[in-house]
C-alpha cells in the first residue's frame, strides 16, 4: 500500500493528496473533515477526483492511513468538474449525502458538449476540428454517471455539518455556473475549489445560458477577496497569499480582455485574416511550445477556443464588442465610442 503525503491543515482537517494521472493538474487535493462516532459527528471529504481506478485507489487508501470509512462520510463537491465529481457516486455509501450546488447541477445532464459543438459551428469552426476537439475532452468514463441523480442541492449561505465544524456556502460563480467555495466558519480557513489556484490560473471559458462568465468570474473574485482569509484551501497545488492571488488573477485578465479588443480591431482591416472566433483566438498569446495556432493540439484548442470566447462574451457585455451573424457565421466588430 502507498503512503499518501496527508497534512493535518486544521486540527481534525487533512488534505489528502490525489494523483490525476497523465493531466497536467498533477494531483486534485482533496480534504477530510473527520467526525467522531461518540458525539455522531459525520466525517465529510471535500472532492474526490476522476472516475478511474487509480484515483479511487488513492483516495480509498488515504482515508484508511486516517482511519475513516466512507460507511460514516458525506461528500462535499466545490463544482461539477469531472476531478472533482467523478468519483462521488463510487464512493457514497447507503446513507451519505453527495452536495452539490443546485446551478451545477443543471448543467450535469449530459447536454453541454452538444450546446457547446452547437456554438462553435455559428461561429464557423471547421467539422473535422470540431469532431478531433471532441474525441480529446475529458472523457464521459471520467465524470460521475449520468444516471446518478442522488445529490442534495446547496444554495448560497446554506451551513454543512463538518467534523468539528459547520461551513457556509459562499457562491462564487465563473469557473463553474455554480462553482462554491466554503467558509470554515470561525477559523479563518476557506476552501476555494478551483475558483482561486496560486500557481496556475483557473480555466475560464463559455456556458451556454450564462451571457458573461468572465464577468461572473471577476465579481466572484471580488467576492472572495472581501474574506479575511488566513487559510485557503485550494483544489491544487499549494497555496499563497489570497488577496495578493486576487489582484493578480483579475490584472491577467484585464490584459487578456485588452489583447482580445486590440486584436478585434486589427483584424477589421487585415487582408487575410478574419474578425472571427477561430482567427482572434489564434493571435491570442498562449502559454504552449507549438509551432503555431493550426499545430495547438486538438485539446489545447477547445480551451483556447473557449477561453476566447469567454473573453469576447464579457467585451460585448461591456459594450465594446459586437457579434454580427454573416453568411460564412458569426464575426466580431468592435463598439467605438
Ligand atoms: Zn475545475
Amino acid at each position: 500500500m502507498t503512503t499518501y503525503d496527508i497534512r493535518e491543515v486544521l486540527p481534525g482537517v487533512f488534505r489528502i493528496p490525489v494523483p490525476l494521472e497523465g493531466n497536467p493538474l498533477k494531483e486534485l487535493n482533496s480534504y477530510l473533515f473527520l467526525g467522531s462516532r461518540e458525539t455522531g459527528r459525520r466525517n465529510l471529504l471535500v472532492d474526490t477526483g476522476f472516475r478511474t481506478e487509480g484515483c479511487k485507489k488513492a483516495l480509498l487508501e488515504g482515508l484508511a492511513q486516517l482511519g475513516v470509512s466512507m460507511e460514516d462520510t458525506d461528500i462535499l463537491l466545490t463544482h461539477l468538474h469531472a476531478d472533482h465529481s467523478g468519483n462521488a457516486p463510487e464512493l457514497i455509501r447507503p446513507g451519505g449525502k453527495v452536495y452539490i450546488s443546485r446551478e451545477d447541477y443543471r448543467f450535469m445532464d449530459g447536454t453541454l458538449q452538444e450546446h457547446r459543438s452547437e456554438r462553435f459551428r455559428e461561429n464557423g469552426i471547421a467539422e473535422d476540428l470540431l469532431q478531433a476537439m471532441l474525441a480529446c475532452t475529458p472523457s464521459r468514463t471520467m465524470a460521475a454517471p449520468l444516471s446518478f441523480r442522488d445529490y442534495t442541492l446547496l444554495e448560497e449561505g446554506d451551513m454543512i455539518p463538518a467534523g468539528r465544524y459547520m461551513l457556509r456556502a459562499i457562491w462564487t460563480p465563473g469557473h463553474t455556473p455554480g462553482h462554491f467555495c466554503f467558509e470554515v466558519c470561525g477559523t479563518g480557513a476557506m476552501l476555494l475549489g478551483d475558483h482561486v489556484l496560486f500557481d496556475i490560473t483557473p480555466n475560464i471559458t463559455d456556458w451556454w445560458d450564462v451571457p458573461d462568465s468572465l464577468g461572473d468570474y471577476l465579481r466572484s473574485l471580488d467576492k472572495i477577496a472581501a474574506y479575511p482569509v488566513t487559510l485557503p484551501l485550494p483544489g491544487h497545488r499549494e497555496a499563497g497569499d489570497t488577496k495578493l492571488r486576487i489582484s493578480q488573477l483579475k490584472e491577467h485578465h484585464k490584459k487578456r480582455l485588452a489583447d482580445c479588443l486590440r486584436i478585434v480591431r486589427e483584424l477589421q482591416h487585415d487582408p487575410v485574416k478574419k474578425p472571427c472566433l477561430y482567427d482572434i483566438t489564434g493571435c491570442m498569446k498562449w502559454k504552449i511550445h507549438c509551432n503555431g495556432w493550426d499545430d495547438f493540439p486538438p485539446a489545447q484548442r477547445w480551451f483556447a477556443l473557449g477561453e476566447c470566447f469567454a473573453h469576447l462574451d464579457h467585451l460585448k457585455q461591456e459594450g465594446l464588442v459586437r457579434e454580427v451573424h454573416g453568411e460564412t457565421g458569426v464575426h466580431y466588430e468592435s463598439v467605438e465610442k
